[in-house]
Formats: C-alpha cells, structure tokens, sequence
C-alpha cells in the first residue's frame, strides 16, 4: 500500500511560469535564430554586459552591500545596483537581502533556512522559489529595518515590478531598435541573459553548499570552489563566505577568482565606496588551525591506528605550540605595521622590530612546517 504523501505548499505558478517560459524560450529560440539568422556580434556583446551587469547587481549589490553590509557605497552605485537586480529578476532588494540573513542565521535548518541545501540540490537551487513554503515571512521584513532607512532600497521595493518590466523588456528592445536586429536582441539581451543571470545566483545556495572544500569550519554545508566561484563572479568561496559574512571579499588569495571584491576595491579607488570591512588575517589562521585539528582528530579517531592515542596527544601538542606562535607572531607584526606607519625616525627601536618580527615569522613558518608534517602521518 502506498503512504500517503505529505500534503504540499501550494504551488507559486507565477514564478512556475516565468522560470519554465524563459528557459524554454532561451533554449529553443536562441539556438534557432543562430541556425536560421544568425546574431550579429554587437547583440552577442550586449548581452555580455547586460549578463555582468544583473550579475554584479546582485553579488555586489544585493549580497555584499546590502545584504551583508560589508561596505558601503555612493548613492550612483545604489541606484545602479537597484536597478540591474530588478533588470535580474531576483525579487526586490528588501525581500531578498530579508532571506538572505535568514539563510545565513539559520543555515541548513531545514524548516528556516529558506533555501537549505540540506533538502537536496532542486530545492535550494529553484524548488523553494516554487511553492509557498514560507508564507508566513513573504512580508516579514524586521530582519532588515536598517535597509529600510536607505531610501534607493524603499523606492526599489515600492517600483520594482514597473521596474523589472521596463528593464526586461525596455533595454533588450532598445538595443534591438538601435542594432538593428529587434528579435535577436529580445532572445539574447533578454531571455538568455535572464536565464543565465538567474542560474548563476540559484547556484550560491545549491553547488555552493554541496561541492567543494572547507577550510574555515565544517559548522554547516557552505563549500569553497573555485569552478564555483568561476561562475559565480566569486562568489564560490563559499566557505569563507559563511565563516566571516561580514567580510567583503569571498576570496582572500591574490590567485583566486573573485571579481566582485576586484570591482568593490576599484570602487574605493574611484571614491565610489567606502568602509570596506574585512575579518583580521589572525583570526582567518586561527579559523583554519582549528579546522586542520578537527579534521585530524576525526581521521585519526577514524583509521584506529595502534599508536592513535600517542598521535592524538602529539597533535594537541604541536597545535597549541602553533597557536601560541600564531599569537606572538601577529602580535609583533601588528607592532611592525604601526611602527612602519609612525616611527620613521627612531631608527633603534625599529631596527630591533624589524629583527623580532623576522624571528616570529620563521618560528612561525617552521612550527606550520612541523604541522603539515604530522598531518600528513594522519591524513
Ligand atoms: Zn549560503
Ligand atoms: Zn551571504
């Protein structure tokens, strides 16, 4: 005998039609009209930037600025952003960055993280957006009272659906009136530049927490990926994302692909932005060590070796020696970057500085050496 299956949310059929119209349009007409007309190559650029440009509304804008408030920015950029993530059509500012903390303070939980990943990858990708599974909060917004205060956020929220039209189908046309080419414009500018811009974002909450490596803590499903990140405008250095949301990078090498904080530190340069916040080098190490422990303790605990309880202390030990180092080392580095910055003149004083930060700095480094060493013994 079958079980009855649980009785479901209601379905959403607006958005139903909206993700399968769009996606069927871009699928079947973009291929046709390449076959049958071809697209000139300044629709195919249009489209290019018009993807970039809901893309970064929505990373920088929408996640970063507003959501996280991880900086700040002159009122021409927010007025941009508001404008490039209704051209997105990603909900308004206010709604979305309301889900978002919500996503963020109740990570995985399945009843109140709106697009928990624990519930499989259709539903944090798409299915939540689907049916009414939280009714109850569509217009909760106490969650983000201080954006209520930023009135480019209120008069998005008041205008978006004007908004969303007149960009969806006000820019893709305009474009194809001055190109020339009014179909070619609609189906790349607006359809397949709508449909990559929507799967790009649904890809944060669904292969961002399901694929990839956590460095920073295994606290919840968040992973960092650099193919994710490729896709993502950044944005796939998930882990660390979730580790220190208030950071506005999401990528803190040099060599990994993050081009929203590139655009925000570009931003700052120009004046465009300010208050860039970011979580202290120190407690980013700190974060890792305690990570690398963990995961040995459980490898360890795992593989029941004859000379685990030996192992086990011996790996406390060089952790809290390497913490210890850790300390001294930031410590006098903060000292060194001060001194660098106000005490060019006495020369004594900093010479004998620049000595101790160097010996800090190679104790340090050896004590890492020491470490990756015997986590390799356990890995
Ligand atoms: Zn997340
Ligand atoms: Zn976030």
């Amino acid at each position: 005998m079958n079980t009855p299956r649980p009785e479901q949310p209601p379905i959403i059929w607006l958005n139903v039609l909206v993700f399968a119209l769009t996606f069927a349009i871009a699928a079947i007409g973009v291929p046709w009209y390449a076959v049958t007309e071809g697209f000139q190559t300044s629709t195919l650029v249009a489209a290019i930037l018009a993807t970039a440009f809901c893309g970064f509304s929505i990373t920088a804008g929408y996640h970063r600025l507003w959501s996280h408030r991880a900086y700040e920015a002159h009122p021409l950029v927010r007025g941009l952003f508001a404008i490039g993530g209704a051209f997105a059509l990603q909900n308004s500012i206010l709604h979305w960055s309301s889900d978002h903390r919500v996503h963020h303070q109740h990570v995985d939980d399945n009843d109140r993280d709106p697009y928990s990943a624990k519930r499989g990858f259709w539903y944090a990708h798409i299915g939540w957006m689907l049916r009414e599974y939280q009714a109850s909060r569509y217009h909760d917004y106490r969650n983000v009272r201080d954006l209520q205060r930023d009135p480019i956020v209120v008069w998005q929220h008041r205008h978006y659906l004007k908004l969303v039209l007149l960009t969806n189908f006000g820019i893709p046309a305009l474009f194809g009136v001055l190109s020339g080419d009014l179909l070619g414009s609609l189906l790349l500018v607006g359809f397949l530049r709508l449909v990559v811009s929507h799967h790009v974002t649904f890809f944060i909450n669904s292969l961002a927490h399901m694929w990839g490596r956590q460095p920073y803590s295994d606290e919840n499903t968040a992973k960092d990926n650099a193919l994710v990140a490729l896709l993502t405008y950044g944005e796939g250095y998930h882990n660390y994302h979730h580790a220190f949301q208030f950071d506005y990078r999401n990528a803190i090498r040099w060599w990994q692909f993050d081009p929203t904080k590139w655009m925000i530190r570009s931003m700052k340069a120009l004046g465009l932005a300010w208050n860039l916040k970011t979580c202290p080098e120190e407690r980013v190490a700190r974060a890792v060590l305690k990570q690398q422990m963990k995961t040995a303790r459980q490898r360890l605990e795992h593989k029941r070796l004859p000379n685990a309880e030996e192992l086990l202390q011996r790996l406390q030990q060089e952790y809290e020696q390497l913490l210890q180092r850790l300390q001294d080392y930031y410590e006098v580095k903060k000292a060194w970057i001060e001194a660098k910055r106000e005490r060019w003149n006495e020369s004594v004083e900093r010479s004998a500085l620049s000595q101790r930060y160097r010996q800090m700095k190679a104790s340090f480094r050896e004590q890492q050496r020491a470490w990756q060493q015997l986590r390799l013994q356990v890995a």
